[in-house]
């Protein structure tokens, strides 16, 4: 099967085409290096330059390659930035997916699975949270992912395109090859990481007062290897719909620095900070879905695990692409 990457470029996207490579697919990777590295392409990869957001550009890429289906991942995705920019959010991540979805259709490309995420439930009233759960986010980023399920459930319903909402929980962990480096980072465990190697002088916890057993907000990582395999499962089966991709497991963010001193054996000094607006307390995945209807069987549930294998990812790679 040939595979369209969008945004093959970034943390996300690289991995999972790594392992579509390992697995015998064909990989075009289309992505315009706003936030991706060059050097997160995998080799083997055929690379498209481009932006979403250039309607001309995706539509005769798309009818060039002509794929069997396209993986979709790039988007802006800082819950913090989508708070100060939300037309940046709606533009890219709507107005792009649309020209994504338009080009598809005109080359006749029949399946997309589309990265969406937990943000569109915003603070859930059930936790574990089910697909089934009330979509109401609490930032303009949960927002246009929201905003492009719902288009493509159009698609779905009026064209027969083929669209599975993949509803990732907290991605973390690297493969070998590839890892996340964003800039400027802001997410958790690279930052915690980054403090254990020294190029950083504390950790800051974004508020220790909500309504948690610690003050800290709860979240359910996963490891990137097992978010790219759900893909594959997914373009592989003759199916559509949200699946939500987590491993059922909280951690509050002071136990997440707790296993990361562990894996490390570094002391990973934290400061109290205010809350950082967007953030719900707890986000935990009921991913039972995934499993039954896609087959899909996380092989790195453990955080330690998941953790270790990105500290050998910054140990090795310390200024991340940039070295
Ligand atoms: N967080 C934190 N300090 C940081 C960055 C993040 O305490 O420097 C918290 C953040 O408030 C959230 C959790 O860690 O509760 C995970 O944040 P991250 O940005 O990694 O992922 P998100 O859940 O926002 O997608």
């Amino acid at each position: 099967m040939k595979i369209l990457v969008t945004g093959g470029a970034g943390y996300i996207g690289s991995v999972t085409s790594e392992l579509l490579l390992d697995q015998g697919f064909d990989v075009i990777v289309f992505d315009n290096f706003e936030r991706g590295h060059r050097s997160a392409i995998d080799k083997r990869a055929r690379l498209i330059e481009g932006d979403l957001r250039d309607r001309g550009k995706i539509e005769q890429s798309m009818l060039e390659v002509k794929p069997d289906a396209v993986m979709h991942f790039a988007a802006y995705a800082l819950v913090g930035e989508s708070m100060t920019d939300p037309e940046k959010y709606m533009d890219n991540n709507v107005n792009g997916g649309l020209n994504l979805a338009r080009a598809m259709l005109r080359a006749d490309v029949g399946k997309i699975v589309f990265s969406s995420t937990c943000a569109t439930y915003g603070a859930p009233e059930q936790v574990p949270i089910t697909e089934d759960e009330k979509q109401s986010p609490e930032n303009p980023y949960g927002e246009s992912k929201l905003m492009f399920e719902k288009a493509l459930n159009w698609y779905h319903r009026i064209h027969g395109m083929q669209t599975v909402f993949l509803r990732y929980f907290n991605a973390s962990g690297a493969t070998s090859k590839f890892g996340e480096d964003h800039d400027p980072e802001t997410h958790l465990i690279p930052l915690v990481l980054k403090t254990a190697l020294g190029k950083r002088e504390s950790i800051s916890i974004l508020g220790e007062d909500y309504a948690t057993p610690d003050g800290t907000c709860i979240r359910d990582y996963i490891h990137i290897v097992d978010l790219a395999q759900a893909h594959i499962e997914a373009v592989t089966r003759d199916v559509s719909g949200a699946f939500n991709l987590g491993n059922g497991n909280g951690y509050s963010v002071k136990e997440v620095i707790d296993i990361a001193r562990l894996v490390t054996g570094r002391e990973i000094r934290t400061v109290s900070a205010e809350r950082r607006p967007g953030d719900p307390p707890q986000l935990i995945a009921a991913a039972n879905k995934a499993r039954t209807e896609l087959g899909w069987r996380p092989r790195f549930p453990d955080l330690a695990t998941i953790i270790e294998s990105a500290w050998d990812w910054h140990q090795r790679f310390p200024d991340g692409y940039g070295c």
